[in-house]
C-alpha cells in the first residue's frame, strides 16, 4: 500500500492533517508526518532530516506519496529525497496537491489501493469538488477529479477494478445513469466510476451523471468490499446489455440546435426545432412561481431533516404516479425519467450535504435543500456538453417538487377551455407530463434545448414543440394567435390571414402524414400463418383512447378505473363513473373493452379512503380485498358498469369486467355475488344492461395460478398481470429499485406460471390474454404467442412493434420456440435465446 508523508511548518496542522485523514480511513494507510522543528523557541519550520525520518518509516515498494504545505517545505522534501537511496528516490513522489484536501484524496485512494500514480492524479484533482461546490473553474491539474464522497468503509478486500465502454446513444445520460447506480446501490461495496481521472461515487446518480460520459468513452469501475466481486459482475452484466437501454430506444433524436437568431422577418422568432408538427392557435401564459424562499436561523437540525425527510417521501409517492401515468400516455422508456428523478431525489450525495448544511447553519430545510439543489444543478451546467448541461432542468425540476411540498403550495393549473399553445420560460418535465395531448396543440419555450426531457415528452406526445426562443416570448399576450413549425424552430407572432392560411394547411399535411405513418399499424395483427391476436391499449381515463386508437389499438384491454378515483377529494359517484365508462365505450366504437374493477391499495393509495397505515401494503388490503370489504364503494362501480355495458338502444357495447387481485375461489364467488346484486338492483330499477356480459379475472397472485383449473369455470377469461404476479412470485417489490434484477417478468418461475395458467384455461375452453408489462415487450411476443395467449395488451406506444413483432412468426414456429424458452434456467438465458431468435 502507497504511504503517505505530511509535511507542514508546524506540527501541530501535521498532526491534525493526519488525524483527520485517519478517521478517514479508520488507520489502515500508514500516514507519517514531518511537522515544525526541534526548537522550543521557535517551533515553526522543516527539517529535511525529519521529512526523510517520515519517508522512510511509510516506505514500501509499493511507494510514498510526499504532501507539503508550502515554502521551505518543498525545499525540505526535495533535500529529504536526495538523501535516500536512488532506487527508493524513484518510489517517491512529492505532490503539488494543496495539504488537506490532497492528503484527504491520497488517502482514500491508497486505502483502496491504488497504485502511487493513482494516489498522486487523486491528491491533483482534490480541489475539484470545492471549486465544483463553489461554481468556479475546475483548477487545471492533471488528473482533476471529484474524489468518492462515501468515504470507504474499512476492509481488508482487495478492490476489483474492470474498464467498460459505454456505447449508448447519448453517452451515460439519465436512464443508463440511473440503471448504473441502482445496480451499484444493491451492493454494500464502495464502488467509484473514473474517466480520464474525474472519480464520482457510483451510488450518487449527480455524481455519475456528472461525469459526463459520452458515447465511445471508457469508465473504470473500482469496487472495495465484501461483495466487490458481485458489484462487479453485476456493473460488466449491465454494459453488455447497454446499461439497460435497448439499441433502438428513444433517445433524443440528434435535433440540430439551431442558436437563436435574429428573426427572419418582423414578427417572426427563431427557435431550437424540438418536436414536429405545425401548430396554430390562441396564447396560453404558463408561469408557475414558487415562492421566495427565506433563509431562517436558529432552527433545530432534527425537526427541519425530518421536515425534508417527509416532503421527499410526499415527492416519491408523487414520482411514482407520474411515472405510471406517463408510461401509459407515452411508453415506459419516456416514463423512466422519473425513475431517475426518483434516484436524484434520494441522492445520497445530496441529502449528505443538506445534512450537513441543517447541522452546521441551523437554517430551515427549505433554505438548505434550495441551495443544494442549486449546487447541484450548477455542477451539470457546467459540463460542456449540451445533453448533460440540460439535465439541470431535472434536478431542479425534482429539487421544485420537494419544495413545494415543504413551502405547501402546489402546481399551478393548465386546464383550459380551448386548445391552446403553451407558452413558457421553461417547461420541467413533470409539467410535460401533465399536459393534455388534446387541448395543448403546440409548445414553445424561451429557454431549454432539443435534448430536455420536456421535449423527448413532447415529441412521444406528438405535441409540435420549439424550445429556446428567446425572452420575447414573455411579452406575448393570453390569446393572441401564434404559429409554431416544430420541425423548423419557427414561430409566428401574430401572423397576418395570409400565414394562418399557409399554417393551417401546412396543420393539415402534417396531420396527413402522421395519419399515413400510423396506418401501418392500423392494421389488424395477425401471425405469418393467419391467426389473429387481439392488440389493445391499456388505459387510465376517456383521454388516452384517442392515443390508444392512433398507435393502432384494437381495444382496450385494460382500462385502470383506479386513475378516476386519484387526484380527487372524494370517490366519483355512480353517475360520474358511468359517464366516463361511456365516453371510453362512445370513443372505441364497438372495439372491445375490459373494465377492471378498483384496484387501490399497495403503491396507489387514495388520500379520501382511509386505507389506513399498513406494514406491508402489498400484501395488505388492496383490490379486491379492499371493494369486497366496501360495498358503498364497489357496488356503485359495479353498477356504473353494468349499465355501460349497453349502448343507449340497449344493445351490447362490447365490454367485459375484469377483477384485479383475487386470490382465492371465494374471493371470486363473493365478487360475482356482489356482481349479482347490481345487476338484480338494476333490473329492479328498469335499467338496462347486458346480461351476457364477459366476466373474467386476472391472474396476479400465485395462489390464482395454483387453481387455476378452478378459476377457470368460474369465468370467461383470464389476463395475465405480470407486474404483480412477479413481484409476488419473486417475493420482490415491483417498486424497489435494489430488488429489480428478481423483480423481472422473465425469470423462469413467472414464464412456467404462464405456461400453467395458459393450459389451465385452454382445457376450461376459455382465452387467457395479458395485460402486465412484459405484453408490451417486442421480444417476447412469439413466446406469448407460443404459450397460448389469444390477446395482448399494453401502453399504446408498443403497440406498433408488437404488430410488427406477431407478423414475423408463425404459431408453429412460436410454439417450439416456447418449449425452448421454457428449458432455461434464467432471465439471461432467456433474453439471450430472445434475442438471437429475433426476427
Ligand atoms: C399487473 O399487475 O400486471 C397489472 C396489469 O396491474 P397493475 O399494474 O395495475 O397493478
Ligand atoms: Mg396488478
Amino acid at each position: 500500500m502507497v504511504g503517505l508523508v505530511v509535511v507542514s511548518h508546524s506540527a501541530t496542522l501535521a498532526q491534525g492533517v493526519r488525524e483527520l485523514a485517519e478517521q478517514m480511513v479508520q488507520g489502515q494507510v500508514p500516514i507519517a508526518i514531518a511537522g515544525g522543528i526541534d526548537d522550543p523557541e521557535q517551533p515553526i519550520g522543516t527539517d529535511p532530516m525529519k521529512v526523510m525520518a517520515a519517508i522512510e518509516s511509510v516506505y514500501s515498494d509499493d511507494g510514498v506519496l510526499v504532501l507539503m504545505d508550502l515554502g521551505s517545505a518543498l525545499l525540505s522534501a526535495e533535500m529529504a529525497l536526495e538523501f535516500l537511496p536512488e532506487d527508493q528516490q524513484l518510489n517517491i513522489r512529492l505532490c503539488a496537491a494543496p495539504l488537506v484536501e490532497g492528503t484527504m484524496a491520497a488517502a482514500v485512494q491508497a486505502m483502496v489501493g491504488g497504485s502511487l500514480a493513482q494516489v498522486l492524479t487523486e491528491a491533483e484533482g482534490a480541489l475539484a469538488v470545492k471549486a465544483e461546490q463553489l461554481n468556479l473553474p475546475v483548477p487545471q491539474v492533471a488528473g482533476t477529479q471529484i474524489p468518492p464522497t462515501a468515504a470507504a468503509a474499512p476492509t481488508d478486500e482487495k478492490p476489483e477494478e474492470i474498464s467498460l465502454t459505454v456505447n449508448n446513444k447519448m453517452g451515460l445520460h439519465a436512464r443508463p445513469a440511473a440503471n448504473f447506480v441502482q445496480t451499484a446501490s444493491k451492493f454494500q461495496a464502495e464502488i467509484a466510476v473514473r474517466k480520464n481521472g474525474k472519480t464520482a461515487n457510483a451510488k450518487s446518480i449527480n455524481q455519475v451523471a456528472t461525469l459526463g460520459v459520452r458515447q465511445g468513452e471508457t469508465i473504470l469501475v473500482t469496487a472495495v468490499g465484501p461483495d466487490s466481486s458481485q458489484a462487479i459482475a453485476a456493473i460488466q452484466q449491465l454494459a453488455a446489455e447497454n446499461f439497460g437501454e435497448a439499441e433502438d430506444d428513444s433517445v433524443p433524436e440528434p435535433v440540430v440546435e439551431t442558436a437563436v437568431t435574429q428573426p427572419a422577418e418582423p414578427g417572426q422568432l427563431q427557435g431550437v426545432a424540438a418536436s414536429p408538427g405545425i401548430a396554430l392557435g390562441p396564447v396560453l401564459q404558463y408561469r408557475p412561481k414558487l415562492p421566495t424562499v427565506v433563509r431562517e436561523e436558529g432552527r433545530v437540525p432534527e425537526a427541519e431533516w425530518q421536515r425534508l425527510q417527509t416532503a421527499v417521501q410526499t415527492t416519491l409517492t408523487d414520482l411514482k404516479t407520474l411515472q405510471q401515468q406517463t408510461a401509459q400516455q407515452a411508453g415506459s422508456a419516456e416514463a423512466a425519467i422519473f425513475e431517475a428523478h426518483q434516484l436524484i431525489v434520494q441522492d445520497p450525495d445530496l441529502q449528505t450535504a443538506v445534512q450537513t448544511m441543517l447541522e452546521a447553519e441551523k437554517i430551515n430545510a427549505e433554505a438548505a435543500w434550495q441551495k443544494a439543489i442549486e449546487q447541484t444543478a450548477q455542477r451539470f451546467l457546467n459540463l460542456d456538453d449540451p445533453y448533460f448541461q440540460a439535465r439541470a432542468a431535472d434536478v431542479r425540476d425534482v429539487g421544485n417538487r420537494v419544495l413545494r411540498h415543504l413551502l405547501g403550495v402546489s402546481m399551478p393549473s393548465l386546464a383550459a377551455e380551448r386548445p391552446y399553445i403553451l407558452v413558457a420560460a421553461d417547461l420541467t418535465p413533470s409539467d410535460t407530463a401533465r399536459l393534455d395531448a388534446e387541448l395543448v396543440l403546440g409548445i414553445c419555450t424561451e429557454l431549454g434545448g432539443a435534448t430536455a426531457h420536456s421535449a423527448i415528452l413532447a415529441r412521444a406526445l406528438g405535441i409540435p414543440a420549439v424550445v429556446g426562443a428567446g425572452s420575447q416570448l414573455a411579452d406575448v399576450a393570453d390569446g393572441q394567435l401564434l404559429g409554431v413549425d416544430g420541425r423548423t424552430g419557427q414561430i409566428w407572432l401574430d401572423p397576418n390571414e395570409t400565414q394562418s392560411a399557409e399554417l393551417q394547411a401546412a396543420r393539415e399535411a402534417w396531420q396527413a402524414e402522421q395519419q399515413a405513418a400510423k396506418a401501418a399499424s392500423q392494421a389488424i395483427a395477425e401471425t405469418a400463418d393467419g391467426v389473429r391476436i387481439e392488440v389493445a391499449a391499456n388505459i387510465g381515463g376517456p383521454n388516452d383512447v384517442d392515443v390508444a386508437l392512433s398507435y393502432g389499438a384494437e381495444g382496450v384491454g385494460l382500462f385502470r378505473t383506479e386513475f378516476l378515483f386519484l387526484d380527487r377529494q372524494e370517490a366519483p359517484s355512480e353517475a360520474e363513473q358511468l359517464a366516463a365508462y361511456q365516453q371510453v365505450v362512445a370513443g372505441l366504437q364497438q372495439r372491445p373493452l375490459i373494465i377492471r374493477t378498483l384496484d387501490v391499495g399497495g403503491d396507489k393509495p387514495l388520500p379520501y379512503l382511509d386505507l389506513g397505515e399498513e406494514e406491508n401494503p402489498f400484501l395488505g388490503w388492496r383490490g379486491i380485498r379492499f371493494c369486497l370489504d366496501m360495498p358503498e364503494i364497489f357496488l356503485p362501480q359495479l353498477r356504473a358498469i353494468l349499465q355501460a355495458s349497453v349502448l343507449a338502444d340497449g344493445t351490447p357495447a362490447n365490454v367485459k369486467l375484469m377483477f384485479p387481485m383475487i386470490g382465492t375461489l371465494d374471493e371470486l364467488r363473493r365478487a360475482k355475488a356482489m356482481l349479482q346484486t347490481a345487476r338484480e338492483q338494476l333490473l329492479a330499477e328498469g335499467k338496462l344492461f347486458d346480461p351476457n356480459m364477459a366476466v373474467g379475472m386476472m391472474i396476479e397472485l400465485p395462489s390464482t395460478v395454483a387453481i387455476a383449473d378452478l378459476l377457470a369455470t368460474e369465468v370467461d377469461f383470464f389476463s395475465i398481470g405480470t407486474n404483480d404476479l412477479t413481484q409476488y412470485v419473486m417475493a420482490a417489490d415491483r417498486g424497489n429499485a435494489n430488488v429489480a434484477e428478481l423483480a423481472q417478468a422473465f425469470q423462469p418461475a413467472v414464464l412456467r406460471m404462464i405456461q400453467q395458467t395458459a393450459v389451465a384455461a385452454q382445457n376450461a375452453n376459455i382465452w387467457v390474454g395479458m395485460c402486465g408489462e412484459l405484453a408490451s415487450n417486442p421480444l417476447a411476443t412469439p413466446l406469448l404467442l407460443g404459450l397460448g395467449l389469444t390477446e395482448l395488451s399494453m401502453a399504446a406506444p408498443s403497440i406498433p412493434a408488437v404488430k410488427t413483432a406477431l407478423r414475423r412468426w408463425s404459431l408453429p414456429e412460436a410454439e417450439a420456440l416456447a418449449a425452448e424458452v421454457l428449458g432455461l434456467d434464467s432471465v439471461t438465458a432467456v433474453q439471450s435465446y430472445l434475442e438471437a431468435a429475433r426476427k
